[in-house]
């Protein structure tokens, strides 16, 4: 096969398909090729015993504009995570598991108010890292256990912004930017409520795959399923992209979308600059797996917190409620966590829920696919100055998109589908001399 396209996309995810439908609008002809046999990307549902499981990205809020907008463009609904906004948290601290009181509530929401008091000045515009750089400079280096030791905090308030944050970057305090967490927190109004609830709350009822589904058949790209690409070779008028099968592609341009963590496993030549490939080699830290809990009959809107060096299971709630079995989304930082059985996690569970049956638990390992290598990206201490701006440059007529890079919510759906709706215009302006010519 030899294909000669206007636009080539690597990769299906979000920002890939973004980025097709809205070049296809505008009049180009885009041919997606992805290595998966399904678009969509780092998100992936199962149905499990009559309920619906993303066993990837998940949860959108309207403090996204872009995918918040898209969910309104094909009107699709939400649904709400009941163990988001929980009627018991159960949270490990100093060893012992305790219910959190209404009487902690202030105490719990003032530690993160506390930890986070300069993120309005380091990320007054969330959206615009160079508005306050110097801040930024200055802060480059410190992770989220530098920030914590340097704080008088209750052990409550400790616990539950190391466990919150363990999740939120999928890593321990010491490998987590400080000022990642501060952005996120920034993007929700510095407010713990919005915080919490963009986190966990909204996640699309008929799940991930509608909107893939809607952007796709909208977009009316090509797509080549099951098509990894091997290597992208720039020339004086466009690339040439070679799949592993060794069908070739030309185009005017590409839009590389390859998540961070795998971007140096494709040849390129001329070789990318070399800052992207020590990112992608050096990888973010999203780590960790999402692990699913089936427990017997409903354990109620319950919520689960702890430090990693205090249990396997860091958060965890309730996903699904049904009368006869429910499902509760956890999150683990061990190496293991998708392999452990029933009866090794029984007893995690039950510390914080007592008298919880397990049923089954099961997940996708993210980070043992090859084609993601990672769960969601964030920043290693000390990297933010060097990356942020390096990783999304155009070289040549090679555009990139990921959710993995980019201002604003980067590591969420929401950063993908910004990021290829940005690269889309970028693309599309480049092509229009030599279209009008
Ligand atoms: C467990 C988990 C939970 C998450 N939870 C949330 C959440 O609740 N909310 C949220 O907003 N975000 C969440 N995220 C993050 C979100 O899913 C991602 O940020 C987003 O989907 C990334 O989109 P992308 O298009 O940039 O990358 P991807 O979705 O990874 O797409 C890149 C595509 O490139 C393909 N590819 C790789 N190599 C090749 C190759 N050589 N040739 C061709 N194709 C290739 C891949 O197969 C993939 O389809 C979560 C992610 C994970 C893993």
């Amino acid at each position: 096969m030899r294909e000669d396209v206007d636009v080539v996309v690597i990769g299906g995810g979000f920002a890939g398909i973004t980025a097709a439908r809205d070049l296809q609008k505008r009049g180009l002809n885009v041919l997606v090729l992805e290595a998966r046999d399904r678009l969509g990307g780092r998100t992936w549902s199962t149905d499990r015993n009559g309920f619906h499981v993303e066993l990837g990205g998940t949860w959108i809020h309207w403090t996204q504009p872009f995918v918040w907008a898209e969910k309104e463009r094909y009107g699709l609904e939400i649904q709400e995570t009941p163990g988001c906004v929980a009627e018991r948290v159960a949270i490990k601290v100093d060893g012992q598991v305790c219910e959190l009181r209404d009487d902690q509530l202030g105490e719990f929401v003032a530690g993160f108010e506390q930890f986070f008091a300069e993120a309005p000045l380091v990320w007054e515009r969330p959206y615009d890292s160079h508005y306050n750089w110097a801040a930024i400079k200055e802060r480059d280096s410190l992770s989220v256990a530098d920030r914590l030791q340097s704080m008088e905090l209750t052990p409550l308030q400790r616990t539950s912004i190391g466990g919150f944050l363990e999740i939120l970057s999928m890593n321990q305090p010491e490998n987590a930017s400080y000022l990642e967490m501060m952005r996120c927190w920034s993007l929700t109004g510095w407010n713990y409520a919005l915080f919490n609830d963009a986190a966990a709350r909204y996640k699309l009822k008929l799940g991930t795959g509608a909107l893939v589904e809607a952007i796709a058949s909208d977009g009316g790209f090509d797509v080549l399923l099951d098509t990894p690409v091997r290597s992208v070779h720039q020339t004086a008028n466009g690339v040439t992209v070679t799949t592993a099968a060794g069908e070739q592609v030309t185009a005017k341009r590409a839009v590389v979308t390859l998540p961070l963590n795998v971007l140096h496993n494709v040849a390129f030549d001329p070789p990318l600059q070399s800052v992207k490939v020590e990112a992608s080699k050096l990888k973010h830290v999203g780590g960790g797996a999402k692990v699913f809990f089936e427990v017997e009959g409903d354990p109620g809107a319950v919520m689960t917190l702890a430090r990693s060096t205090e249990s396997p299971l860091i958060g965890s709630f309730t996903y699904q409620r049904g009368e006869q079995h429910s499902v509760l989304a956890g999150f683990s930082l061990e190496p293991d966590a998708l392999e452990r059985s029933v009866a090794d996690w029984q007893p995690v569970l039950e510390e914080f829920v007592p008298g919880l049956r397990l049923l089954s638990t099961f997940g996708h390992d993210w980070g043992g696919d090859a084609l993601s290598q990672g769960s969601w990206c964030t920043y290693r201490p000390g990297t933010f100055v060097r990356f942020a701006d390096a990783l999304p440059r155009q070289e040549g007529h090679l555009f990139f998109a990921s959710g993995d890079h980019g201002e604003g919510w980067r590591g969420f759906i929401e950063g993908a589908i910004a990021s290829g709706s940005r690269t889309a215009v970028a693309v599309w302006r480049s092509l229009l001399p030599s279209r009008t010519a």
